[in-house]
């Protein structure tokens, strides 16, 4: 099974070319439904409350089944880009474009490679998925619905962009902090209850947070909001304070340990407003696969074959579909993907015949895990 760099130069600055902020993949998803269409196999269209996912089956006699996954959906074009983020601008090896790197580069990939195992059926027995999902890098909308209407597989792969192969990442967790004061004159403040500096003090309880610990993912936690009193000058007491956690769990942690330990500190506060915590989505749980299975093996082998040198295992301080796929829909996830940099910044790249290797990582992992056994 061989790929073509210019066929897949050309089908990313397509994708590229089509603009795809979270909750607006309409356009990239129908053009990727058309592009299978137009190659001769059948790409389901799986609704979400949004744009929607994109499926493709590849079914060829028993076997395992195989997942290859990618997301259409970029973030928003940063101030200061030196092109049209959507023109594709290409310098030798180079495509910079938004989305290039993170990841429709990815999806090109899985694209061409679910070609070429639907035209060679003599090389694989069982089933190959290629999904391609939206709003990944909002709230997952296009992967958690994939999975509530039941995708199953034996193994995914997730073509993100990265050097190496990912085995593990933290989980998300966000929480809000609603801070219930009671509002007064601001020259007579011991009439009221001061919902900004309850606020305040609830933020130092939770910088002082122990957080979880794992010998290989690191946790981590960021305040990503504080909101209160008026925008317009008054002299008022603010009656409301709301707060806004990101905190990133390691396995062992959940929704409930996280949330346990934050009440205990609320209570410890005693604080004279009241402070409610809730959990807004999204929600990632954490993942992590053992460097013994043998998905992440067949990938070190094929990686190794065509990169020529071996993969480090890396985790990652952040998250993504993976984590979805692997503890949600329980299915053996790992993630390998194309070159690049400047990710969610201005001048995006990826290196273009990255995109081969990845292509023939994936064939090679594929082969050897859908093998014909007869
Ligand atoms: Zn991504």
């Amino acid at each position: 099974m061989k790929y073509d760099l210019s066929e897949a130069t050309e089908l990313l600055r397509q994708l590229v070319a089509i603009k795809s902020y979270p909750g607006a993949e309409h356009d990239v998803q129908y053009a990727i439904r058309d592009w299978f269409l137009a190659n001769g196999m059948i790409a389901e269209v799986w609704p979400t409350t949004q744009a929607p996912n994109i499926v493709v089956r590849i079914e060829n006699g028993a076997g395992p089944t195989f997942m290859l996954n990618g997301h259409t959906d970029t973030v928003l074009a940063a101030d200061g880009w030196e092109c049209d983020p959507w023109q594709g601008n290409i310098d030798g090896d180079i495509m910079y474009g938004l989305g290039a790197c993170d990841m429709k580069c990815g999806v090109v990939a899985n694209m061409l490679v679910t070609r070429e195992f639907a035209r060679h059926r003599d090389k694989w027995r069982g089933t190959l998925i290629c999904s391609v999902v939206v709003d990944e890098e909002a709230y997952s909308l296009g992967a958690n619905t994939l999975i509530e209407q039941g995708i199953k597989a034996d193994y995914c792969i997730v073509t993100e962009s990265l050097p190496d192969i990912e085995l593990g990442a933290t989980g998300k967790i966000l929480i809000k902090a609603d801070v219930i004061g009671k509002a007064a004159h601001g020259f007579m403040p011991w009439q009221g209850i001061n919902a900004a500096s309850e606020a305040a003090r609830f933020v130092v309880g939770v910088d002082a947070l122990a957080l979880g610990q794992h010998p290989r993912i690191p946790a981590s936690q960021s305040i990503l909001s504080f909101l209160s009193g008026s925008a317009q000058y008054v002299v008022t007491i603010p009656e409301r304070a709301e707060v806004l956690v990101s905190r990133q769990i390691v396995p062992g942690e959940t929704n409930e340990t996280v949330l346990g330990q934050m009440n205990d500190m609320v209570t410890s506060l005693n604080s004279p407003a009241r402070i409610e915590l809730s959990t807004p989505p999204p929600y990632y749980p954490p993942f992590e696969i053992s460097a013994d299975h043998v998905l992440v093996q067949a990938t070190q082998r094929a990686f190794t074959a065509v990169h020529g040198r071996p993969a480090e295992y890396v985790y990652s301080t952040g998250v993504s579909d993976a984590n979805l796929f692997a503890e949600l829909a329980h299915i053996p996830t790992i993630l390998v993907g194309c070159t690049g940099g400047n990710y969610h910044q201005c001048q995006e790249w990826v290196n273009l015949p990255s995109m081969i290797k990845l292509c023939d990582v994936c064939t090679q992992v594929i082969c050897e895990l859908l093998p014909v056994t007869e």
